[in-house]
């Protein structure tokens, strides 16, 4: 594997336990399974008999609660993160495995919790949560209860979460099993390399266009080859997902998504709409891009193609200091905060075989700090990468102040925190450079950046609307999948970019299909909703810092709309998601001006 210079940069999850068999995660799920007996003895009647039932009741079974969901938060991590750096060893993969199915096994002591606050009446459960005991709560009772019309009998709930371990989370095991022991064999300068998936899609970013070419063709080439499997797999998790839809009274896919979020539909509604309005914006990139790499017009494998003059190779080291610079501009507090994340080993940035690729921040609980994967491969994209995991980081670490409860944020908000750390990360090399041909890279990456994540997320979106209501009709073949997929992208790219026929497999990767349907809008609802807010710091300087700082320690103690209103942001107007996009032609006439 490549040598570079996050060699080494590994993550200490001593924090959490000694080893994958330390006996403390033996005694650990041991306590969790007799505290939640205890639990469901002690609170079972209690719940189920709401005349009687008293606000104090509910907080300390609250209380109780927190107390097993944490710990059970502590092992799973410990197992998650573990297996996410190895996934290859058989040892990591045992205890994932084994503690999935333990902690199974405990939530379904507690499931009776849930389910009894749900049956309870609403006048009973609105005059329990007007008192002040419950106060801290408030929030989590009141949202658990929007689940009250999807919710099944307790058998029944317990059935689908059994089932799923050998139902739905295989498929997706399988998944993720097959896309990280992907090899790509590239010959380069006569010798033959052997590449993950995320080493040969950094490729894509290469000046050297045959080079580029060259790696597309062995991605989908690759990917093509595991094909069947690959559709075999989202074709059942369709399925599943309709199925659950279907027994849990969903009107449309993407409803318990937006449940999810907190958000209503017609907000993501008229976001996707305004988006698709602006891809006129898109295709004049696409043809200054064209210009810049003095083509006729751009091919797919040219959309990444590196302009001006990268500032590279971008070491793990230097990537550590811009970053800390750049927080401290904002706020000394968050050049303190991310910098605990290097000194303690929470990083894991190395680049290894059997290694999960891409990267993630792992917050389990206000009792644990974050841990953060990457895949640091000396790119400025990498450097972005841990800006973007270290917003959701220092999120994690701000949050803590809450309870187990609220401290978990709806994913359309979970990512404010890192596209800002992306932002300030971003403005501030801009500032350092002097250099036209640097400056041209810097805006034209950051360009590349925001489409990534707001039209082609939204693409992505629209993808699976598509694939969604394709598969109530039948069965999806590779040919119908691929179909969609360039359908979808036709779209976006217009006549302004070159889509090779084997991009057909563009979809088949991603994991976000399979693990956690209609994710990717909350990307584009949170890439504009940060270069909204933004620009507010521009015209408001300091002054915003506190009103930001409080929204990121607010967690998700209230709804992204609540949360965000003290800011001024109204998210059911066209206007204010246009805001977004005005910023973005605000970067692409500076690059402009350059060229
Ligand atoms: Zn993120």
């Amino acid at each position: 594997m490549a040598n570079n210079s996050a060699a080494g940069i590994r993550w200490d999850l001593s924090d959490l336990f000694a080893a994958h068999d330390d006996e403390k995660i033996e005694t650990t799920l041991n306590d969790c399974r007799a505290r939640a007996m205890a639990f469901a003895e002690r609170y079972r009647a209690a719940l189920n008999s709401p005349p009687t039932l008293s606000a104090e009741t509910v907080r300390d079974a609250l209380q109780e609660l927190a107390v097993i969901y944490e710990a059970l938060g502590r092992v799973g991590s410990y197992a998650g993160l573990l297996y996410a750096a190895d996934t290859a060893k058989p040892e990591y993969q045992d205890l994932e495995q084994q503690v999935e199915q333990r902690s199974t096994e405990i939530r379904n002591l507690l499931l009776f919790f849930e389910l009894a606050w749900l049956k309870v009446e609403d006048d009973f459960a609105a005059k329990l949560m007007r008192d002040d005991q419950l106060k801290p709560y408030r929030h989590y009772l009141t949202s658990l209860r929007r689940y009250r019309p999807h919710t099944l009998s307790e058998l029944e709930e317990k059935l689908f979460n059994e089932k799923d371990n050998t139902g739905r989370n295989a498929f997706g095991r399988l998944f993720s099993e097959i896309t990280s022991a992907l090899i790509f064999r590239l010959e380069r300068d006569g010798k033959t390399e052997e590449l993950n998936l995320s080493q040969i899609l950094s490729l894509l970013h290469e000046p050297d266009r045959s080079l580029r070419q060259r790696a597309m063709e062995t991605v989908y080439q690759e990917l093509s080859q595991h094909g069947q499997v690959l559709t075999f797999i989202y074709d059942t998790l369709i399925q599943d997902n309709l199925t659950t839809d279907r027994l849990r009274h969903y009107p449309d896919p993407m409803a318990p998504r937006h449940l999810s979020n907190e958000i209503d539909g017609a907000a993501v509604k008229t976001m996707m709409e305004v988006t698709e309005k602006n891809y006129p914006l898109a295709h004049d990139y696409f043809r200054l891009k064209a210009k810049l790499l003095e083509l006729p017009q751009l091919a797919l494998y040219d959309q990444y193609a590196s302009v001006g003059k990268e500032v590279r190779p971008f070491p793990y080291a230097k990537a550590k200091e811009v970053i800390l610079n750049a927080f401290e501009a904002f706020d000394p507090s968050f050049r303190n905060l991310a910098g605990e994340f290097f000194a303690k080993n929470w990083i894991d940035a190395e680049i290894r075989k059997g290694k999960r690729g891409g990267a993630f921040c792992a917050s389990p609980s206000p009792q644990l700090h974050p841990y953060i994967l990457c895949n640091y491969d000396d790119n400025l994209r990498d450097v972005m990468t841990v800006a973007h995991e270290l917003g959701h980081g220092l999120h994690g670490c701000l949050s803590r102040k809450q309870n187990y409860f609220n401290y978990d944020t709806p994913l359309t908000t979970a990512e404010t925190a890192s596209v800002f750390g992306e932002m300030l990360v971003f403005d501030y090399l801009l500032d350092q450079q002097s250099d036209r041909e640097v400056q041209i890279a810097l805006l034209a990456g950051k360009i590349e950046d925001i489409f990534a994540t707001v039209f082609r997320q939204n693409v992505l979106t629209r993808f699976e609307e598509l694939a969604f209501s394709a598969r109530q009709e039948k069965r999806l073949t590779p040919e119908a999948i691929g179909q969609l997929w360039l359908e979808a992208n036709g779209k976006y790219y217009g006549d302004a970019v070159a889509m090779p026929d084997s991009y057909r497999w563009g979809w088949s990767y991603i994991p976000h299909f399979i693990h956690s349907r209609f994710y990717c809008y909350s990307y584009v609802f949170g890439q504009l909703l940060v270069l909204a807010l933004y620009r507010m710091y521009k015209d408001q300087g300091k002054s915003f810092v506190p009103k930001y700082v409080a929204l990121l320690e607010a967690g998700g103690s209230d709804t992204p709309d609540a949360l965000l209103k003290p800011l001024g942001v109204d998210i059911h107007q066209a206007e204010f998601w246009q805001k977004g996009f005005e910023e973005i032609r605000g970067l692409t006439t500076k690059l402009n001006a350059l060229i």
